[in-house]
């Protein structure tokens, strides 16, 4: 049996990834990107590709890191996100949950069913604001193959058809201050992100998030994993059936703008400031 090089390896990741690029029309030329830097294998082969591409395709790379303030695990994250910033030589900007909300995630993990709720809608705002703040025009982050299918299930499950608008490699602009995001991972696989970090021996933080269990995504995860291992290819069938789905899903939102942080929102209080407001009163 032959067995894939290195070389050949990164190719039909390069590859891949050009590939989304140019048929999504993910970069303009002269484009300022922010990309969502965790330090996970994810974020991190974003980072080592879009590098790659930067004078070809004529853009400006900005990384970003959250520290969401996970106890034993974020600490790490951001230490890889600095090494292979520095290696690089890319900018790379901090924002912390602590500092622009007032508590870390673990003081309030328990006050939700999955500390996953709370994390991302904090994670989501702040990544914007940092963004708007730096000039990006686009924010690319490291959604694999795997992540997108899963949140169009978790979405599909619970009739949140909202959400199918945010799905596909790339968003519209739909409001000045949202910065619309590009995956340029969205047709790779999670398994191929490992091999690629193992591989190369790239600097990047395997272990998972002590909190990743008590989501909904963990259990589809696993659900898609099974059966992907009994019907190889279900994962990109479903990857297909759902951009078929999402062309036609298509809706205007109309958004406007939150009345207590001014950040881009489709109510008039953002789903944060609601947030932060909730957790406000039950830790008092
Ligand atoms: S697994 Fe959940 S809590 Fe942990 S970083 Fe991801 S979204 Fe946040
Ligand atoms: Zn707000």
């Amino acid at each position: 049996m032959k067995t894939v090089d290195q070389y050949e390896f990164n190719q039909y990741i390069m590859n891949n990834v050009r590939d989304v690029i140019q048929d999504y029309q993910l970069i303009k030329p002269q484009d300022r990107i922010a990309l969502g830097l965790s330090g996970g294998k994810d974020s991190v082969l974003t980072l080592h590709l879009l590098v790659e591409l930067m004078e070809e395709l004529d853009f400006e790379l900005i990384a970003v890191s959250i520290d969401e303030g996970v106890s034993g695990y974020r600490n790490e994250g951001i230490d890889a996100a600095r090494a292979n910033a520095d290696k690089l030589g890319i900018e790379l900007v901090e924002g912390s949950f602590k500092n622009e909300f007032g508590f870390t995630l673990d003081q309030v993990s328990n006050l939700y069913q999955s500390a996953c709720i709370p994390c991302g809608v904090f994670r989501r705002q702040l990544l914007n604001k940092i963004s708007k703040e730096l000039g990006a025009d686009k924010l690319a982050t490291g959604h694999n193959l795997d992540d997108e299918i899963q949140s169009f299930l978790m979405s599909f499950a619970k009739a949140d058809f909202r959400r199918f608008s945010k799905f596909g490699p790339k968003l519209d602009k739909i409001h000045p201050d949202l910065i619309p995001r590009i995956k340029p991972l969205w047709k790779i696989p999670e398994k191929d992100v490992g091999t690629w970090a193992v591989m190369n021996k790239v600097d990047v933080h395997f272990a998972e998030c002590p909190y990743s269990h008590t989501s909904l995504r963990a259990k589809v995860k696993n659900y898609l994993n099974q059966v992907e291992g009994k019907r190889k290819g279900t994962k990109l069938s479903i990857l297909e059936s759902f951009s078929q789905t999402f062309k036609f899903e298509k809706k205007e939102i109309v958004i406007g703008q939150c009345k207590l942080c001014s950040a881009p929102s489709s109510l008039n209080i953002c789903k944060a400031c609601e947030m932060v407001e909730d957790i406000k009163n039950r830790i008092k």
